[in-house]
């Protein structure tokens, strides 16, 4: 495979008109978080700025895209970062890497143009692109690419995300927990990266980590199994104990996005990206379920501690 690591490449995405039937129903601006005072930021003219830092063209919409899209409409600026070109997705009707068909050059090309338009669905307003080349899942032969995102110096990686985290000056930062939500290597390598990166560029800016609650998880497979969901086809079983190595146990989150108001901009963007979920279980359930599953995002604050209630806003009151 040829070298995936192009120059950083920002996409300033195309401005929309606010639109109503686009963004939902109306969102007051002010009670989302406590502003950051202006000199703390050294540019009074700016908003927030929440940045996600995302794994592969698609990752920015199920665990993260509610609260870009809330975020945004309440004024922040919002920017979605992601580290690889997603040569590992599907090709044309499904094929895998490696099948017949299957051009990874063609599945980036057809991934970035799904990128740009989800998160033109989610208001988002930068798109920032690390450029490199998709892991696959894990025992995968795009494993041993050394170009392969997973296998890049954590310093390399992190020396080019903290230049792009210093340009945005975030107050937010979303990305991926320690086991990547479910062992996805550039996930894990997500997490590292932008963990790292924030260390290098020195910003005050909180650091949230994107959560799958394993109670909640399995709660809403009852539920979709109640409807008449074939979720043992997705693998689930209500007698098996808890995987530890998928999700997050409920009782380490720390915040909760109520994001009811923007699942149908969340499901237009899971829609943009038409070559990997076009026949996706998520896009075939019924509205209340899909409500259910994506109404809320979940995360830990880096360094906090359990709060006794969730916390229901980002970055309102100090870590710890
Ligand atoms: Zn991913």
């Amino acid at each position: 495979m040829s070298d995936h690591r192009t120059p950083s490449q920002s996409d300033a995405l195309p401005h929309e008109e606010p639109d109503v039937a686009h963004v939902g129903a109306p969102v007051a601006p002010a009670p989302l978080a406590r502003p950051v005072p202006p000199d703390e930021r050294g540019d009074q003219a700016r908003p927030p700025v929440l940045l996600a830092v995302r794994a592969h063209p698609d990752d920015e919409v199920i665990a993260t895209g509610g609260t870009l899209a809330k975020y945004g409409a309440a004024g922040w600026e919002t920017v979605v970062v992601t580290c690889t070109d997603g040569a590992q997705g599907d090709g044309p009707g499904g094929v895998k890497p490696g099948e017949p068909g299957h051009e990874p050059a063609a599945v980036v090309a057809t991934r970035h143009a799904e990128l740009v338009r989800s998160c033109a669905e989610l208001g988002v307003t930068h798109l920032e692109l690390l450029g490199y080349g998709d892991s696959g899942m894990v025992g995968w032969s795009a494993n041993d690419d050394p170009s392969a995102f997973a296998n890049a110096p954590i310093d390399e990686a992190a020396e080019r995300l903290a230049a792009i985290l210093g340009r945005y000056r975030p107050t937010v930062v979303l990305t991926d927990d320690a086991n990547g939500g479910y062992g996805h290597p550039d996930h894990v390598q997500t997490h590292r990266v932008t963990v790292a990166a924030l260390e290098r560029a020195a910003l005050p800016a909180s650091l949230y980590f994107a959560a799958i609650p394993r109670r909640r998880m399995r709660d809403l497979f009852v539920a979709a199994a109640a409807a008449g969901l074939d979720v043992a086809a997705l693998g689930f079983d209500p007698d098996a104990p808890p995987d530890p190595d998928f999700g997050t146990d409920d009782d380490r989150l720390t915040t909760v996005i109520d994001v009811r108001d923007f699942v149908a901009q969340k499901r237009r963007a899971l829609e943009a990206h038409g070559s990997q979920v076009d026949d996706s279980f998520f896009l075939r359930i019924p509205e209340e379920i899909f409500t259910l599953a994506f109404g809320e995002e979940f995360f830990v604050r880096s360094g906090a501690a359990v709060p006794e209630r969730l916390e229901t806003a980002l970055g309102v009151a100090p870590a710890g």
